[in-house]
């Protein structure tokens, strides 16, 4: 087990700078996830850790080696693909014997391990069989297996589930949390997908236009964004955004008013600590109450009943639309009024530069 840590590391093609002077110490035993949009550079900053890309600037350590130099090979690093492009003519056994061999591990030894990884996940009754004649959750299973063989110091993780259908995501996605437990192995993760993100992680890196936007464990970042970019990308539905004005002071938290006539609401954010300049609202569905007594109103314009909750889309006189958790027990059609307040202890404002002010 070891940690990896990243100082200055920087990516250029050419003239464009892709990852620009990160650190981040990647604890031992974690499971760190990279999350955020396409293109934000994710994948480039896991491969230059597996010795896949160069490193343009600053410094790559594992445990206590400076790997910048070392190729793949020699950084105790294993990596599971999208792609999991395992051998098509060669047994589940071989394909994860492969790599092992060619590095000299003897026999007995091998078998040892792809005993242990094949009983670890489930695959000890498909050794045998080749590639072709197995589901794409298997074949991602055996290539998770061709990793955990080796042994490695630490996991890396690019999109290994995004290949497989919604169900079958689900069930790998909790095998890949249990791994991590028995393991306690370093894994790090790269993907798009905040619930894999959100599920997986002991802390979640956000990244965007190759920097990063916050570190934190997943609920941190789900209840105190660090930014506006975070607070939009982390959560479904995203966060409601609304311009406000300042419009008084209740005992030093600031009083928002909202673009509808004759709107205020409180919030829980110390007026001394919001820099000069606009300031947009951020509310969660969840943290705007269905109130008969509330002062914003507006009209139910789609309800999306999905089992567990339901989320009703509300325009406001504006014409600007809230998305509502409504409670359980409400019954509410398309085209009722809906009165609405905001939690004023779950309110956050986000200033010019994106910066999030919380309510204490
Ligand atoms: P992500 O994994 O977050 O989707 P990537 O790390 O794949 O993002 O890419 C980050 C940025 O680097 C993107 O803008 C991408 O176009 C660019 N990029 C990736 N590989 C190359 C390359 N070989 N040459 C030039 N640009 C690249």
């Amino acid at each position: 087990m070891t940690g990896i840590r990243l100082s200055g590391v920087t990516k250029r093609y050419g003239e464009t700078e892709v990852i620009t002077g990160l650190d981040l110490d990647i604890h031992e035993g974690e499971f760190l996830v990279f999350l955020g949009p396409s293109g934000c550079g994710k994948s480039t900053l896991l491969r230059m850790i597996a010795g896949l890309e160069t490193v343009s600037d600053g410094q790559i350590s594992i445990g206590d080696r400076q790997v910048n130099e070392l190729p793949p090979g020699q950084r105790g690093v294993a990596m599971v693909f999208q792609h999991y492009a395992l051998y098509p003519h060669m047994t589940v056994y071989d394909n994860m014997a492969f790599g092992l061999r060619n590095s000299g591990v003897g026999a007995t030894d091998i078998d040892r391990r792809i005993q242990e990884a094949a009983r670890m996940l489930e695959l000890d009754v498909l050794l045998q069989r080749r590639p072709s004649q197995l589901s794409g959750g298997q074949r991602q299973r055996v290539a998770i297996g061709r990793a955990v063989v080796k042994e490695p110091e630490a996991f890396l993780f690019d999109e290994p589930l995004s290949n497989l259908d919604a169900a079958l995501r689900t069930r790998t996605r909790v095998e890949l949390a249990r791994i991590h437990q028995r393991l306690n192995s370093t894994m790090v993760f790269v993907t798009h997908d905040q619930i894999e993100a959100m599920t997986l992680a002991t802390r979640i890196v956000v990244m965007n236009k190759g920097r990063i936007e916050q570190i934190g464990a997943p609920l941190e970042i789900y209840k105190r964004p660090a930014t506006r970019f975070v607070a939009g990308f982390i959560g479904a539905p995203a966060m409601n955004f609304i311009d406000v004005e300042r419009a008084g002071d209740n005992g030093g938290r600031l009083i928002v008013a909202l673009p509808v006539e004759g709107v205020k609401v409180p919030t829980a954010i110390a007026t001394s600590s919001l820099p000069a300049g606009k300031l947009t609202l951020g509310v969660r569905a969840e943290h705007v109450i269905v109130d008969p007594n509330g002062p914003l109103s507006g009209r139910a314009e789609v309800i999306e009943r999905l089992g567990d909750r339901s989320l009703a889309h509300v325009s406001l006189p504006n014409n600007q639309l809230l998305v509502v958790e409504l409670p359980r027990d409400l019954e509410i059609d398309t085209g009722h009024t809906v009165r609405m307040s905001l939690d004023a202890a779950h309110v956050h404002l986000f200033d010019e530069t994106g910066q999030a002010h919380h309510g204490v």
